[in-house]
């Protein structure tokens, strides 16, 4: 194998082509990232980056090996399996040897065919035009009360802004479980905010842009409305290619998807299971997958997904999938602090110091 192309500009991008270095891969690699930026993480744009108190510029991630062909601003159109091509927007056909899909998400939208200007929070861009939107704002609308919903919704907050998050369900329950969900949620009402759950669903409303939110039948507005609602596996490139999308590139627990093909990060689901949509598991597919791209069985960590958040002064880390297990059955509760364990396999802590690596381990250790 000569050469390995990498499809994508992040943490699962950029992990397979550090990886694949460490694991003696002397080919050329070259990264295709439809971004204009160098490789940056997306964690801190809610938290801090929102808010002023960190710079765009704190969220590069470290730079690549010189030795890595780096394309910013190059969009990759559609694949060609049996050609072994990248086709980029420009029409122009990248061979590879060995391909790694790394385009993770993008944000769902609500904005109905004609409405343009909607707010989501996914890359620096979108950041960059909401902050400008929150200094001549006094109230915020933020739709969807998952991590992302809510930690807006806490960033504002620290802006002085107005809040209302509105959601089908109570917040965080689908993500975190009863529990936890409790613990944020009572922190949100202390900072402020106004939580409001439509089970019917919510519809913008706007001639151009959102202006309005519509649940269950009243008429919410705002001066800023940002939608909050997911993201989406980007695989558009991917239709027509041969390979199975479901939800994500489909791919076995070494990240393989086809021949020489392989996939990580939130584009990725491993067949059987749910996609998992976080840092944590993009850093540990990439590196699998890399290692699955030049023929090397390796196993993941074993660990159950580990992920996190920091919001109206909580932070919680998460080992395995709390959500539908209930009540945990061991709770240990010291000051501001919480140690939580589910015997189903899943284990959090709350303002509590505690290694990431042993928190997977209490998880698993049921
Ligand atoms: C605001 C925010 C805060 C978050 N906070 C946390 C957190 O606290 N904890 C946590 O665990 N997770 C968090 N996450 C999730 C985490 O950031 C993602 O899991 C991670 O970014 C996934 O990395 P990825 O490389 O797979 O995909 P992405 O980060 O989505 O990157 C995909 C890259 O591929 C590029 N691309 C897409 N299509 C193409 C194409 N056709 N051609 C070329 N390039 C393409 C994109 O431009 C992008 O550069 C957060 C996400 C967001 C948006």
């Amino acid at each position: 194998m000569k050469r390995i192309v990498v499809v994508g500009g992040s943490i699962a991008a950029v992990t397979a082509a550090s990886w694949l270095r460490v694991r003696g891969f002397d080919g050329t690699v070259t990264l295709l990232s439809a971004e204009t930026e160098a490789p940056y993480t997306r964690v801190p744009l809610s938290k801090t980056v929102l808010s002023g108190l960190a710079k765009d510029a704190s969220t590069a991630l470290p730079p690549l090996d010189d030795s890595v062909v780096l394309r910013l601003g190059t969009r990759a159109a559609s694949l060609d399996t049996r050609a072994r091509h990248v086709i980029l927007e420009s029409g122009e056909p990248v061979p590879y040897d060995g391909l790694v899909i790394a385009t993770g998400g993008r944000a769902r939208r609500l904005s109905p065919p004609g409405m343009s200007g909607e707010r989501v929070l996914r890359t620096l861009a979108d950041c960059a035009a909401l902050r400008e939107d929150l200094t001549h704002a006094r109230n915020v609308l933020v739709v969807g009360a998952g991590l992302l919903g809510m930690e807006i919704a806490s960033t504002c907050r620290t802006l002085g802004l107005e809040v209302t998050v509105i959601d089908r369900d109570p917040p965080l329950r689908r993500v975190l479980g009863p529990v936890l969900a409790e613990v944020i949620t009572t922190a949100a009402r202390e900072h402020g905010v106004m939580l409001r759950t439509a089970p019917g669903g919510v519809r913008l409303v706007g001639s151009h842009r959102p202006e309005g939110v519509e649940a269950d039948g009243e008429l919410l507005t705002a001066d800023v409305i940002v939608s909050a609602v997911g993201d989406v596996p980007a695989v558009d490139w991917l239709t027509g290619s041969g390979l199975t999308l479901d939800c994500g590139v489909v791919t076995d627990s070494c990240g393989r998807v086809a021949d020489h093909i392989v996939a990580a990060g939130d584009v990725a689901v491993v067949r059987g299971t749910r996609r998992r949509p976080h840092w944590t598991n993009a850093v540990e597919q990439a590196r699998v997958a890399a290692a699955a791209l030049l023929g090397e069985e390796v196993a993941g960590s074993g660990f159950p997904s580990y992920f996190w958040t920091s919001q109206f002064g909580v932070d919680v880390k998460i080992a395995g999938e709390p959500a539908g297990l209930g009540e945990p059955d061991l709770v240990d509760v010291d000051g501001g602090s919480m140690l939580l364990r589910w015997s189903a396999g899943a284990a959090a802590t709350v303002n509590h110091t505690m290694p990431v690596r042993k928190i997977r381990q209490l998880a698993s250790a049921s």
